[in-house]
Protein backbone atom coordinates (compact mmCIF):
# COMPACT_ATOMS: atom_id res chain seq x y z
CA UNK A 1 0.00 0.00 0.00
CA UNK A 2 1.30 3.86 -0.54
CA UNK A 3 2.57 5.45 2.33
CA UNK A 4 -0.51 8.04 2.92
CA UNK A 5 0.83 11.35 3.82
CA UNK A 6 -2.37 12.86 4.09
CA UNK A 7 -3.55 10.60 6.92
CA UNK A 8 -0.20 11.25 8.82
CA UNK A 9 -0.38 15.01 8.79
CA UNK A 10 -3.86 14.55 9.92
CA UNK A 11 -2.39 12.26 12.64
CA UNK A 12 0.13 14.34 13.44
CA UNK A 13 -2.26 17.79 13.23
CA UNK A 14 -4.86 15.93 15.81
CA UNK A 15 -2.38 14.81 18.46
CA UNK A 16 -0.61 17.85 18.61
CA UNK A 17 -4.31 20.01 19.23
CA UNK A 18 -5.52 17.54 21.17
CA UNK A 19 -8.35 15.96 18.89
CA UNK A 20 -10.41 13.30 20.01
CA UNK A 21 -10.69 12.41 16.52
CA UNK A 22 -7.14 10.81 14.95
CA UNK A 23 -7.25 7.07 14.15
CA UNK A 24 -4.14 6.00 16.08
CA UNK A 25 -1.04 7.06 18.08
CA UNK A 26 1.65 8.68 15.76
CA UNK A 27 4.90 7.48 15.07
CA UNK A 28 7.50 10.04 15.01
CA UNK A 29 11.38 8.85 14.42
CA UNK A 30 14.06 11.13 13.92
CA UNK A 31 15.75 9.59 10.70
CA UNK A 32 19.17 11.53 10.13
CA UNK A 33 21.72 11.50 7.61
CA UNK A 34 23.60 8.05 8.93
CA UNK A 35 20.03 6.42 8.73
CA UNK A 36 19.13 7.64 4.97
CA UNK A 37 22.61 6.89 3.47
CA UNK A 38 21.83 2.96 5.09
CA UNK A 39 18.21 3.11 3.79
CA UNK A 40 18.52 4.76 0.19
CA UNK A 41 22.31 3.70 -0.65
CA UNK A 42 23.19 6.87 -1.04
CA UNK A 43 26.87 8.73 0.34
CA UNK A 44 26.18 11.93 2.13
CA UNK A 45 27.74 13.89 -1.02
CA UNK A 46 25.18 12.41 -3.04
CA UNK A 47 22.11 13.04 -1.10
CA UNK A 48 22.82 17.07 -0.73
CA UNK A 49 24.36 17.09 -4.91
CA UNK A 50 20.42 18.18 -5.78
CA UNK A 51 17.20 19.12 -3.82
CA UNK A 52 15.17 15.91 -5.48
CA UNK A 53 18.05 13.81 -4.80
CA UNK A 54 18.06 14.46 -1.08
CA UNK A 55 13.96 15.03 -0.90
CA UNK A 56 13.74 11.27 -2.95
CA UNK A 57 15.83 9.87 -0.56
CA UNK A 58 14.58 11.49 2.74
CA UNK A 59 10.64 10.06 1.61
CA UNK A 60 12.15 6.41 0.49
CA UNK A 61 14.04 6.44 4.28
CA UNK A 62 10.52 7.35 6.21
CA UNK A 63 8.00 5.79 4.02
CA UNK A 64 10.42 2.77 4.60
CA UNK A 65 10.13 3.24 8.51
CA UNK A 66 6.54 3.94 8.30
CA UNK A 67 6.69 7.31 9.83
CA UNK A 68 3.97 9.79 10.20
CA UNK A 69 6.76 12.60 9.92
CA UNK A 70 9.65 13.43 7.47
CA UNK A 71 12.16 15.77 7.68
CA UNK A 72 15.71 16.88 5.96
CA UNK A 73 17.82 16.41 8.77
CA UNK A 74 20.95 18.64 8.00
CA UNK A 75 18.55 21.68 7.97
CA UNK A 76 18.76 21.96 11.49
CA UNK A 77 20.71 23.96 14.18
CA UNK A 78 23.60 21.64 14.17
CA UNK A 79 26.57 21.15 12.09
CA UNK A 80 24.58 22.53 8.93
CA UNK A 81 25.02 26.10 11.56
CA UNK A 82 28.52 25.92 11.97
CA UNK A 83 29.21 25.54 8.31
CA UNK A 84 27.68 28.44 7.58
CA UNK A 85 29.13 29.90 10.28
CA UNK A 86 32.72 28.77 8.63
CA UNK A 87 31.72 30.20 5.00
CA UNK A 88 30.25 33.33 6.57
CA UNK A 89 34.05 33.81 8.44
CA UNK A 90 36.32 32.30 5.79
CA UNK A 91 36.94 29.07 7.90
CA UNK A 92 35.81 26.01 5.87
CA UNK A 93 38.60 23.97 6.85
CA UNK A 94 37.59 23.31 10.05
CA UNK A 95 34.70 21.19 8.38
CA UNK A 96 35.58 17.51 8.47
CA UNK A 97 33.28 15.25 5.91
CA UNK A 98 32.51 11.60 5.88
CA UNK A 99 30.82 9.36 3.45
CA UNK A 100 27.86 8.08 5.42
CA UNK A 101 27.02 10.59 7.74
CA UNK A 102 26.83 14.57 8.29
CA UNK A 103 30.05 16.29 8.31
CA UNK A 104 31.54 17.90 11.01
CA UNK A 105 32.76 21.04 12.71
CA UNK A 106 35.54 21.30 14.83
CA UNK A 107 34.43 21.85 18.31
CA UNK A 108 35.53 25.36 19.05
CA UNK A 109 37.36 26.06 16.03
CA UNK A 110 35.16 28.97 14.70
CA UNK A 111 35.34 30.76 17.82
CA UNK A 112 38.64 30.14 19.60
CA UNK A 113 39.36 33.59 21.01
CA UNK A 114 37.50 36.69 22.07
CA UNK A 115 38.03 38.44 18.89
CA UNK A 116 36.96 35.64 17.01
CA UNK A 117 33.17 36.13 18.51
CA UNK A 118 33.63 40.21 18.56
CA UNK A 119 34.60 40.03 14.78
CA UNK A 120 32.00 36.72 14.28
CA UNK A 121 30.34 37.57 11.03
CA UNK A 122 26.60 36.11 10.56
CA UNK A 123 25.74 34.01 7.73
CA UNK A 124 23.04 34.96 4.73
CA UNK A 125 22.02 31.66 4.26
CA UNK A 126 20.79 32.27 0.95
CA UNK A 127 24.06 32.48 0.08
CA UNK A 128 25.18 29.20 1.45
CA UNK A 129 24.81 26.58 -0.89
CA UNK A 130 24.15 23.58 1.33
CA UNK A 131 21.13 25.49 3.20
CA UNK A 132 19.88 26.72 0.11
CA UNK A 133 19.78 22.83 -0.99
CA UNK A 134 18.07 21.74 2.32
CA UNK A 135 15.74 24.45 2.37
CA UNK A 136 14.61 22.99 -1.78
CA UNK A 137 14.07 19.99 -0.85
CA UNK A 138 12.10 20.99 1.96
CA UNK A 139 10.10 22.54 -0.50
CA UNK A 140 10.22 19.49 -3.17
CA UNK A 141 8.80 17.40 -0.09
CA UNK A 142 6.21 19.98 0.03
CA UNK A 143 5.08 20.01 -3.30
CA UNK A 144 5.41 16.06 -3.49
CA UNK A 145 3.76 14.75 -0.89
CA UNK A 146 2.17 17.88 0.10
CA UNK A 147 3.84 17.49 3.75
CA UNK A 148 6.21 20.23 5.16
CA UNK A 149 8.61 19.55 7.37
CA UNK A 150 9.20 22.10 10.10
CA UNK A 151 11.98 25.15 10.32
CA UNK A 152 14.29 23.55 12.94
CA UNK A 153 16.44 25.95 15.22
CA UNK A 154 18.41 26.35 17.79
CA UNK A 155 20.46 28.22 20.50
CA UNK A 156 23.34 26.16 22.49
CA UNK A 157 23.13 23.55 19.92
CA UNK A 158 25.29 26.20 17.73
CA UNK A 159 26.87 27.73 20.79
CA UNK A 160 28.39 24.62 21.63
CA UNK A 161 30.06 23.92 17.69
CA UNK A 162 31.51 27.63 17.30
CA UNK A 163 33.15 27.92 20.83
CA UNK A 164 33.26 23.86 21.97
CA UNK A 165 33.90 23.85 26.01
CA UNK A 166 35.48 26.83 26.40
CA UNK A 167 31.79 27.87 26.97
CA UNK A 168 31.50 26.55 30.21
CA UNK A 169 34.46 28.57 31.38
CA UNK A 170 33.09 31.52 29.89
CA UNK A 171 29.67 30.99 31.96
CA UNK A 172 32.07 31.28 34.84
CA UNK A 173 34.60 34.19 33.92
CA UNK A 174 33.24 35.93 31.09
CA UNK A 175 29.52 35.88 30.48
CA UNK A 176 28.82 38.46 28.67
CA UNK A 177 30.83 37.44 26.06
CA UNK A 178 29.26 34.04 25.41
CA UNK A 179 25.85 36.37 25.78
CA UNK A 180 27.32 38.29 22.73
CA UNK A 181 27.85 34.63 21.01
CA UNK A 182 24.45 34.02 21.55
CA UNK A 183 22.99 37.13 20.16
CA UNK A 184 24.55 36.27 17.11
CA UNK A 185 23.66 32.62 17.18
CA UNK A 186 19.73 34.36 17.41
CA UNK A 187 20.48 37.16 14.64
CA UNK A 188 21.41 33.96 12.80
CA UNK A 189 18.74 31.86 13.21
CA UNK A 190 16.31 34.77 12.70
CA UNK A 191 17.94 34.66 9.61
CA UNK A 192 17.51 31.25 8.94
CA UNK A 193 13.61 31.70 9.78
CA UNK A 194 13.06 34.28 7.32
CA UNK A 195 14.88 32.40 4.43
CA UNK A 196 12.44 29.18 5.65
CA UNK A 197 9.15 31.53 4.40
CA UNK A 198 10.74 32.83 1.73
CA UNK A 199 11.85 29.69 0.18
CA UNK A 200 9.04 27.56 1.80
CA UNK A 201 6.58 29.15 3.47
CA UNK A 202 5.41 29.79 7.12
CA UNK A 203 5.98 26.85 9.04
CA UNK A 204 3.65 25.14 11.29
CA UNK A 205 5.98 24.76 14.29
CA UNK A 206 9.17 25.46 14.96
CA UNK A 207 11.29 22.16 16.08
CA UNK A 208 13.47 23.77 18.60
CA UNK A 209 16.87 21.66 20.30
CA UNK A 210 17.06 23.06 23.65
CA UNK A 211 20.33 21.53 24.62
CA UNK A 212 21.13 24.31 27.22
CA UNK A 213 18.19 22.58 29.33
CA UNK A 214 20.54 19.66 30.60
CA UNK A 215 20.84 19.33 34.78
CA UNK A 216 24.33 17.90 34.39
CA UNK A 217 24.99 20.72 31.95
CA UNK A 218 23.82 24.38 33.81
CA UNK A 219 21.71 25.80 36.39
CA UNK A 220 18.03 26.15 34.89
CA UNK A 221 18.90 29.84 35.38
CA UNK A 222 21.93 29.97 33.59
CA UNK A 223 20.08 27.72 30.75
CA UNK A 224 17.41 30.11 30.40
CA UNK A 225 20.18 33.10 30.37
CA UNK A 226 21.70 31.40 27.42
CA UNK A 227 19.07 29.65 25.52
CA UNK A 228 15.72 30.28 27.16
CA UNK A 229 15.44 33.63 26.85
CA UNK A 230 16.35 33.53 23.44
CA UNK A 231 13.09 31.19 23.08
CA UNK A 232 10.94 33.59 24.64
CA UNK A 233 11.86 36.34 21.71
CA UNK A 234 11.72 34.03 18.98
CA UNK A 235 8.72 33.36 20.05
CA UNK A 236 7.20 37.11 21.03
CA UNK A 237 8.93 38.01 17.27
CA UNK A 238 7.54 34.92 15.16
CA UNK A 239 4.20 33.70 17.21
CA UNK A 240 4.44 30.04 15.60
CA UNK A 241 4.44 27.43 18.11
CA UNK A 242 7.33 25.47 19.47
CA UNK A 243 8.06 21.86 19.72
CA UNK A 244 11.72 21.39 22.08
CA UNK A 245 13.79 18.50 21.45
CA UNK A 246 16.31 17.33 24.29
CA UNK A 247 17.49 14.45 24.33
CA UNK A 248 19.87 14.66 26.73
CA UNK A 249 19.72 12.49 29.96
CA UNK A 250 18.75 15.30 32.80
CA UNK A 251 16.41 17.82 31.27
CA UNK A 252 14.54 20.24 32.62
CA UNK A 253 11.41 19.89 30.93
CA UNK A 254 8.91 20.99 34.00
CA UNK A 255 10.96 24.07 34.64
CA UNK A 256 10.90 24.55 30.71
CA UNK A 257 7.19 24.02 30.65
CA UNK A 258 6.38 26.24 33.59
CA UNK A 259 8.53 29.01 32.52
CA UNK A 260 8.07 28.99 28.61
CA UNK A 261 5.11 28.21 26.18
CA UNK A 262 6.21 25.01 24.75
CA UNK A 263 3.47 23.35 22.41
CA UNK A 264 5.04 19.83 22.62
CA UNK A 265 8.22 18.31 24.06
CA UNK A 266 10.73 15.31 22.28
CA UNK A 267 12.96 13.83 24.88
CA UNK A 268 13.74 10.17 26.23
CA UNK A 269 14.83 10.75 29.61
CA UNK A 270 14.17 10.06 32.31
CA UNK A 271 13.34 6.75 31.93
CA UNK A 272 11.19 6.59 34.53
CA UNK A 273 7.59 6.38 33.09
CA UNK A 274 6.20 7.96 36.56
CA UNK A 275 7.82 11.13 35.70
CA UNK A 276 6.09 11.26 32.50
CA UNK A 277 2.46 10.32 33.96
CA UNK A 278 3.02 12.96 36.76
CA UNK A 279 4.30 15.16 33.48
CA UNK A 280 1.19 14.57 31.58
CA UNK A 281 -1.09 15.78 34.40
CA UNK A 282 0.72 18.43 35.42
CA UNK A 283 1.18 20.05 32.03
CA UNK A 284 -2.39 18.67 30.27
CA UNK A 285 -1.78 20.65 26.91
CA UNK A 286 1.44 19.68 26.23
CA UNK A 287 2.48 17.11 23.52
CA UNK A 288 4.66 14.43 24.58
CA UNK A 289 6.82 12.92 21.53
CA UNK A 290 8.96 10.27 22.96
CA UNK A 291 8.83 9.68 26.75
CA UNK A 292 11.22 6.99 27.32
CA UNK A 293 11.96 5.71 24.12
CA UNK A 294 15.49 5.97 24.15
CA UNK A 295 17.43 4.66 20.71
CA UNK A 296 20.55 3.40 22.91
CA UNK A 297 18.60 0.59 25.10
CA UNK A 298 15.91 -1.48 24.28
CA UNK A 299 16.13 -0.51 20.07
CA UNK A 300 19.77 -0.78 20.09
CA UNK A 301 20.57 -3.85 22.25
CA UNK A 302 16.94 -5.61 22.93
CA UNK A 303 15.12 -8.23 20.86
CA UNK A 304 11.82 -7.25 18.94
CA UNK A 305 9.47 -8.42 21.93
CA UNK A 306 11.04 -5.63 24.41
CA UNK A 307 11.00 -3.27 21.97
CA UNK A 308 7.30 -3.75 21.78
CA UNK A 309 7.04 -3.84 25.66
CA UNK A 310 8.43 -0.39 25.78
CA UNK A 311 6.38 1.05 23.13
CA UNK A 312 3.17 -0.27 24.77
CA UNK A 313 4.30 0.63 28.30
CA UNK A 314 4.59 4.63 26.97
CA UNK A 315 1.36 3.82 24.66
CA UNK A 316 -0.96 2.78 28.12
CA UNK A 317 0.28 5.37 30.12
CA UNK A 318 0.50 8.43 27.88
CA UNK A 319 -1.99 7.98 24.95
CA UNK A 320 -4.83 7.87 26.73
CA UNK A 321 -6.85 11.32 25.64
CA UNK A 322 -4.14 11.94 22.65
CA UNK A 323 -1.58 14.44 22.83
CA UNK A 324 1.11 11.69 22.51
CA UNK A 325 3.45 10.51 19.84
CA UNK A 326 5.71 7.77 19.93
CA UNK A 327 9.08 9.17 19.18
CA UNK A 328 12.60 7.11 19.67
CA UNK A 329 15.11 9.67 20.56
CA UNK A 330 17.62 10.77 18.92
CA UNK A 331 18.58 10.09 15.88
CA UNK A 332 17.98 6.39 14.76
CA UNK A 333 22.03 5.22 15.20
CA UNK A 334 23.80 2.63 12.51
CA UNK A 335 23.46 0.23 14.58
CA UNK A 336 20.18 -0.15 15.23
CA UNK A 337 18.61 -3.29 13.66
CA UNK A 338 15.78 -2.68 10.84
CA UNK A 339 13.90 -5.32 12.16
CA UNK A 340 13.32 -3.33 15.88
CA UNK A 341 12.81 -0.26 14.32
CA UNK A 342 10.16 -1.32 12.20
CA UNK A 343 8.49 -3.39 15.52
CA UNK A 344 7.30 0.21 16.47
CA UNK A 345 4.94 1.06 13.64
CA UNK A 346 3.54 -2.42 13.79
CA UNK A 347 3.38 -2.46 17.81
CA UNK A 348 1.45 1.11 17.41
CA UNK A 349 -1.01 -0.47 14.85
CA UNK A 350 -1.43 -3.25 17.84
CA UNK A 351 -2.01 -1.20 20.69
CA UNK A 352 -1.92 2.62 20.09
CA UNK A 353 -5.19 2.61 17.99
CA UNK A 354 -7.83 4.21 18.86
CA UNK A 355 -10.03 4.08 21.47
CA UNK A 356 -7.31 2.50 23.03
CA UNK A 357 -8.28 -1.55 24.19
CA UNK A 358 -6.76 -0.18 27.91
CA UNK A 359 -7.80 -3.71 29.26
CA UNK A 360 -5.74 -5.21 26.78
CA UNK A 361 -2.88 -3.46 27.28
CA UNK A 362 -2.04 -4.58 30.82
ZN1 LIG B 1 18.98 15.16 19.87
Amino acid sequence: MPHDWEASKLRLLGTFIGSPNIDRVPFFPLACEEMICRISGKTFRELISSPKTYGNAAIQTYEFLKADTIAIPTAYAGPAEALAFAEANNKEDVIKWFDYKVFMAKQGAICKTEEDIEKLEIPDHSKISLWDTCYSAIDFLREKIKFQPSCALGIWSVVQQLRGPQVYRDMRKNPELLLQLCEKVYQSQRDLFNFYNERIGPSGNIFFTGYAFNKHMMSFEDAMKFEGQFIKRLQNETRVPIVLHNCGTTPYFDEICNNLEISAINGSHPLDIEYWVKFKENHPNTTIIGANIDVSRELLNGTPLEVEEKVKENIRHLAQGGRYAVGPICCLPWGVSLNNILTIPKAIKKWGTYPLQTQLLY
